[in-house]
């Protein structure tokens, strides 16, 4: 999962609002940024590790990036090692010209297509999957740059959000299953592609539309062109997305992702109910919303000031020194003792992944003097790991619920809870199809994670 952006204007340098759009896409990814602007001569890229301020952090660089086309990038690691090497947007170079890649997603064939074109003689640079995209279209004898492109898409199998810079044209893809998000703006003067429509309205553009699966686009200052390709009708938009990652302002499919998640909320208070709870907590940020769903379903005393979430804290200040990243939960979250002191709690969160963050919360709690501890989960129980843009495949033996088989009251006994009760499949379908906006049936989703159904099954992942 990361965060893609691209502009194409009229006659405004676009550094800047690049580096707006990717703080807005923050949350998609803090492992490194970068941004490549093209001024009609010649390119002008900076990339670097950690959040966008971060590598932007002399304010003299971003002046330094000319021109009225660029695309950026912040990255979530996902395939490939975290080194400077896989920091995107990622070059490549066909027929002598220059161009540049910036991919949210995730591949799975990459071992075989890296295989492919070590053999035609490519020497890689980097290990990511979008290094393989790059280094495919490098190779490509294609006529034009755009055939150059669609010839390798139709190689690729997994999850991608593309956006490729090349001279002042922007190209942006969505693999046939649209995984990902990936939308256009316009702006007085401009195009922008974002992953998200959040990054639309700190740029004050307005929201043209979603890219379809398998669409193509070439955008440049005129306008926008749609490049034809095999088209499917068939969608497995991520359905976590709207559980974690999409910003609760950002609009997906119609719908406000805060509202979808109230609804989660609603849904999780009537399936698991926590009557004997004398106030009910979400977890900030991410739980924010579904738990102000289940607060208002249930009836339950809104207990959102026993819990504080110190933003201070980033990841900056905290990976480099082991015995801080192993106390990351309680240097972010404060729980205050008279809030909960004696008192039976329902916390109310996302999802559970490996459990461990869950079990330092409950902890917290325990340590502040709560009398009891409910976990309810506006999601399904997570089993399956994910191939398409979040590496769960890392870490597959230590999903909780895979490990203990479903079984909530032994995952309640490892997290320390009384209870634990997740949201069910088909609920968390409906709260998502339910929340007004455009229609959409229960198969437009992959659910993989959930249910096991993978829309393309795994390959060697990259
Ligand atoms: S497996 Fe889960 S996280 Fe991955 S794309 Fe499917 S729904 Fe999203």
């Amino acid at each position: 999962m990361c965060g893609i952006i691209g502009i194409a204007s009229k006659e405004e340098e676009v550094a800047h609002d690049l580096y707006c759009g990717l703080y807005a896409l923050q949350h998609r990814g803090k492992e490194s940024a970068g941004i490549v602007t093209f001024d009609g001569k010649r390119y002008y890229s900076r990339l670097g590790k950690g959040e966008i301020a971060l590598v932007f952090r002399n304010g003299g660089a971003l002046s330094k990036l000319k021109g009225e086309t660029g695309i950026g990038h912040n990255r979530y690691g996902t395939a490939g090692k975290n080194n400077s090497a896989n920091i995107q947007p990622i070059r490549g170079v066909w027929k002598g010209k220059e161009f540049w890649v910036a991919h949210n997603g995730n591949l799975i064939n990459t071992e075989k297509l890296r295989k492919e074109c070590i053999r035609k003689g490519f020497q890689f640079q980097n290990t990511s999957d979008t290094g393989v995209i790059a280094a495919l279209i490098s190779l490509s004898s294609a006529p034009s740059f755009e055939k150059a492109v669609k010839g390798v898409l139709s190689k690729l199998r997994g999850a991608y959000s593309l956006l490729i810079l090349f001279g002042s044209k922007i190209i942006a893809a969505k693999d046939p299953l649209g995984i990902r998000p990936l939308c256009l703006g316009k702006g007085d003067k401009f195009f922008v592609l974002a992953s998200e429509t959040c990054a639309l309205s700190h740029l004050g553009a307005d929201f043209v539309k979603e890219l379809n699966p398998g669409e193509v686009l070439v955008v440049d200052r005129s306008g926008v062109k749609e490049v034809k390709r095999g088209r499917t009708n068939k969608k497995k938009f991520c359905i976590f997305e709207f559980i974690y990652f999409l910003r609760p302002d950002s609009i997906m499919f119609g719908r406000r992702v805060k509202n979808v998640q109230k609804n989660m909320g609603r849904y999780l208070a009537r399936e698991c109910p926590a009557k004997q709870a004398d106030i009910a907590v979400y977890i900030p940020d991410s739980g924010k919303y579904g738990g102000l769903g289940f607060i208002e379903e249930s009836g339950l005393k809104n207990g959102e000031e026993a819990i504080l979430r110190t933003h201070l804290v980033s990841r900056t200040f905290i990976e480099p020194i082991q015995r801080l990243r192993n106390r990351g939960v309680e240097l972010k979250f404060v729980v205050i003792n008279e809030e909960v002191k004696g008192k039976k709690i329902v916390i109310i969160d996302d999802s559970i992944v490996r459990g461990t963050t869950q079990k330092r919360l409950i902890n917290l709690f325990k340590k502040a003097g709560a009398k009891e501890i409910h976990s309810r989960i506006f999601s399904p129980p997570y089993c399956y790991p994910c191939y398409y843009g979040i590496d769960t495949y890392r870490v597959k033996k230590e999903l909780i619920a895979q490990r203990k088989k479903r079984n909530t009251k032994e995952i309640a006994k490892e997290l320390g809870a009384k209870s634990v009760c997740y949201l069910g499949l088909n609920s968390l379908i409906k709260a998502v199809i339910e929340t007004p906006g455009e229609p959409l049936k229960k198969e437009d989703f992959c659910t993989a994670c959930f249910s096991g159904n993978y829309p393309i099954p795994p390959e060697t992942p990259g």
